[in-house]
């Protein structure tokens, strides 16, 4: 019946696996057709790869069913690998690292299931879209926003376990996260935090319950299933306002960087600055890769007469540097109608597909990219050397270097991309092939990346090896302890279950 099996499973072993995966769930929640199964590929990979494609889908709608899958995994010693809306493109998308894993689509579980407006939280399910909280913060009239990635079709649970970013002063996905519920690889339920005591009403606003806190374990691992979330939200401000500081001298990404770390750090801006070349940040109609200007997209928020104190104070320390123009956009808080730019609509949570369609333009449908992201100290000139290196390294495959620089207080995701044609296996190849390198080469500089692709996931965890990788070997402890049949994601990020070590 299905065509990728799993590593030492047997057609007729995986047949009965389906067969109990039907017989809890029902027919309409298994699909095994090539048809099915097609949608979930990576879709950013040649057309004719299979190395990272799936056997099954389960779309299990309640809690108790995604025990049960667990179970059944754990029964008839399948793989699963977990996705809430499996938008991770340029990750692998829903594609499971382990060829013939049973994919756990948990698209239908995807009601947000309470919202504070007093204590400024959400708790949501794992199908959850940045589309949906957004529209449902709007529809209840919540003077609430979320924080949101360039584009809204993902998942909040996906994209926060993953250390998603958003552009708002919440933009720190991962750091927003108050309370998890989680399904074990044994098929038994855990809540973190407060929510370990069945009577408390502080889940969602007090995170660190009573001894060690575990939340950071199932992110970006493969020790749980997350079904429920808890999420901080932004109380809407009385006044927005948009800015950009643009230049074109290369020479002044250094100052710019230094002054933009001054002002974060005393907390005049507040939100996650994003700092480009190529990605047509501040312009109306970018195209991507076509401009070497550089754009510097940041924001303020608060009451009208804070702000204007608070932008009076970042424009004079971004124009003293030579060549910086700033530019901005006043919105009142409460009529966001007339925010209409995507940059503009990131930075006060407003999602949609617009950078979806600038990045689709290279190939049209067909367009593929790989985004390379390693993570900096935030100085102005280590910012620079790493720009420097990134641009060297990509040059020796003559690819452009495009920059999307996430900023934090103390620290910088270097977003970059390069482009194939996802129907030309040698270009695809190619574009995979320097990857590998830039891995490699920023590694030997001090340079670990943040998140990577399904087929980097041993090539970059391999990077942080201090004492004999000391951190992998400890993430396998607990991968053997809480998963010893190795259902769960068998080598998310580079941690494998014992039985799969030798695949590393
Ligand atoms: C043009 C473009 C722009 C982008 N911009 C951004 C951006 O600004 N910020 C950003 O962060 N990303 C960005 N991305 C990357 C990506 O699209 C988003 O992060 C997206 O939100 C991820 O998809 P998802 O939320 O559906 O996650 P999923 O695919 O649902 O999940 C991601 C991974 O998390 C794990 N996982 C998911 N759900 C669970 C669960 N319930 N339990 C346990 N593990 C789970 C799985 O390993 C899964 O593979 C961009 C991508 C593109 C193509």
């Amino acid at each position: 019946m299905t065509t990728a099996l799993p590593p030492g499973v047997s057609a007729s072993e995986m047949d009965r696996a389906v067969e109990d995966f039907t017989a809890a769930l029902g027919p309409a929640a298994v699909l095994t057709s090539e048809e099915d199964l097609r949608e979930f590929r990576d879709p950013y990979a040649y057309v004719g790869w299979d190395e990272f494609i799936a056997s099954a889908v389960v779309v299990p709608d309640t809690v108790e069913a995604v025990q049960e899958v667990v179970r059944i995994a754990n029964r008839r010693r399948v793989p699963l690998w977990t996705f809430g809306q499996g938008r991770n493109n340029t990750y692998g998308g829903p594609a499971p690292r382990v060829r013939g894993s049973v994919l756990v689509n948990l698209r239908q579980m995807n009601r947000v299931l309470e919202v504070s407006e007093e204590l400024a939280y959400a708790l949501v399910e794992p199908g959850v879209r940045f589309f949906d909280l957004h529209d449902h913060l709007r529809a209840g009239g919540h003077r609430l926003w979320p924080s949101i990635p360039d584009i809204g079709w993902g998942s909040v649970v996906g994209n926060t376990l993953e250390y998603g970013r958003g552009y708002t002063p919440y933009g720190d996905h991962a750091a927003a996260v108050c309370g998890m519920e989680v399904v074990l690889p044994n098929g038994d339920l855990l809540r973190t935090g407060m929510g370990a005591m069945t009577r408390s009403g502080c889940w969602q606003a007090y995170r660190w319950g009573y001894g060690p806190s575990v939340d950071g374990l199932f992110m970006q691992s493969n020790f749980g299933i997350v079904t429920k979330m808890g999420v901080w939200l932004m109380p809407q401000p009385e006044v927005y306002l948009s800015c950009f500081a643009k230049f074109e001298d290369d020479a002044t990404v250094e100052p710019l960087v230094d002054a933009l770390r001054r002002l974060m750090l005393d907390g005049t801006i507040r939100n996650y600055p994003l700092l480009a070349q190529g990605v047509g940040v501040g312009e109306q109609e970018g195209e991507v890769g076509a401009d070497n200007r550089w754009a510097m997209r940041f924001a303020l928020y608060g009451p009208e007469e804070v702000v204007h104190a608070q932008y009076r104070v970042a424009e004079a320390a971004l124009t003293a540097i030579p060549g910086v123009e700033v530019e901005k956009r006043w919105y009142a808080g409460d009529d966001l109608g007339a925010v209409t730019m995507h940059d503009d609509k990131v930075q006060c949570g407003i999602p949609g597909m617009e950078l979806m369609d600038r990045f689709m333009e290279p190939y049209g449908e067909h367009t593929g990219h790989l985004d390379f992201s390693p993570v900096s100290q935030h100085t102005g000139r280590e910012v620079v050397k790493v720009i420097e290196l990134m641009r060297s390294l990509y040059g020796r495959h003559g690819i452009p270097y495009i920059a999307g620089l996430i900023m934090s207080p103390r620290s910088v995701l270097h977003i970059s991309t390069s482009f194939y044609d996802t129907t030309d296996e040698a270009q695809t190849s190619s574009a995979y092939d320097a990857y590998a390198e830039l891995v490699t080469g920023m590694a030997a500089e001090g340079y670990g990346l943040y998140r990577t692709n399904l087929r980097y996931m041993d090539l970059v965890a391999e990077q942080y090896d201090f004492n004999d990788h000391a951190l992998r070997r400890f993430n396998e402890t607990i991968k053997d302890a809480l998963d010893p049949n190795g259902v769960l994601s068998p080598g998310k990020q580079g941690i494998w279950p014992r039985s799969m070590r030798q695949a590393r």
